[in-house]
């Protein structure tokens, strides 16, 4: 058995609606994949409409399932609500929501303009809380289970500079997760996360490393397995959390990132750059005190 494999028996999502936002691209695209590939319906919703239809028809003709593509601006309420009629008329109703869309790029705060701040925390922060006040409503006036999936990163925790507004608003995602996780339980709604570490995307890829920038910190050299996550690692993750195996996991976030965030917050974890050589010198000296 291979990391790159299916987790899931075949049918484990069979029945299920579940709507991705940035379904079209990425990491949203590759759960979509695998959603479909384990029976569940997936509408898929971003911008561009194009790049959306494109996806559609070639995962359906790859997984002989069934995708919707919707365009939508998450940042537009009016927008998902359009999203959300589209997907009941088509599919008769959804059960899940994986809150995926993302804009984000690399640059000193100072340098930033307030209009750059507000769109990354727009599309990331009131996205995702446009997203899922929209769907909540519909759940709980039909009275409907439901269930959140949303996709954050480790420094929603720790903060990081270079890339503050995305830090600020994932942090607000996640305080949204886990503060829904309790109140909306009541209407069997749950609410998970899945915080990732580096996995190769052309829009992750392009904006948080452009140019040389990939060469000089090449993701893999900060994370203590020594390697980028693979697609379908995170897809087997997601497919378990939207799936029912998870029934009772709420309120949760899942790493996914082969111990990087640890690695950086660990005090003497840089010391894996002393080489056994000077380990035995430094024994050596231990031994002689
Ligand atoms: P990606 O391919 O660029 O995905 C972002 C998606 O969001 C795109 O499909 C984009 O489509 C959509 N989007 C952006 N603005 C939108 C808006 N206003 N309304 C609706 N959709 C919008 O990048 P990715 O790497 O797969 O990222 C997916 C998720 O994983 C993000 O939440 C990201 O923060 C998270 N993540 C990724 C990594 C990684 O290493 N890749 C690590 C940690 C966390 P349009 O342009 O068509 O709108």
């Amino acid at each position: 058995m291979k990391h790159t494999e299916g987790m899931l028996r075949d049918d484990a999502l069979k029945g299920k609606t579940i709507i991705v936002t940035g379904g079209g691209t990425g990491l949203g695209r590759s759960m979509t994949t695998y959603f479909l590939k384990l029976g569940a319906n997936v509408v898929i919703t971003s911008r561009k409409l194009d790049v959306l239809k494109q996806t559609a028809s070639e995962l359906e003709q790859e997984t002989g399932g069934k995708v919707l593509p919707v365009s939508c601006d998450v940042r537009e309420y009016e927008s998902i609500e359009k999203v959300l009629a589209e997907t009941e008329e088509h599919f008769g109703g959804f059960d899940t929501v994986v809150n995926n869309a993302a804009g984000n790029f690399i640059s000193p705060t100072e340098r930033l303009s307030h209009r750059a701040f507000d769109i990354v925390v727009d599309i990331v922060l009131r996205g995702t809380y446009n997203v899922t006040l929209a769907a909540g409503k519909k759940w709980i006036e039909k009275q409907q289970p439901g269930n959140f999936l949303n996709i954050v990163t480790t420094y929603a925790w720790t903060g990081s500079g270079f890339v503050v507004p995305s830090a600020c608003a994932k942090a607000g995602v996640l305080a949204l997760t886990r503060s829904l996780a309790v109140e909306w339980a009541k209407y069997k709604i749950r609410s998970n996360a899945i915080a990732p570490g580096p996995f190769p995307t052309e829009g992750a890829w392009s904006r948080l490393l452009p140019g040389d920038l990939v060469k000089k910190f090449d993701p893999k050299n900060f994370v203590p397995l020594g390697r980028v996550g693979e697609h379908q690692e995170l897809a087997n993750l997601a497919a378990y959390l939207v799936s029912d195996y998870s029934a009772y996991v709420n309120g949760e976030v899942m790493t996914i990132d082969g111990g990087e965030w640890l690695k950086g917050a660990g005090e003497f974890s840089h010391l894996d750059e002393i080489p056994s050589q000077m380990w035995d010198q430094l024994e050596e000296m231990r031994k002689k005190k």
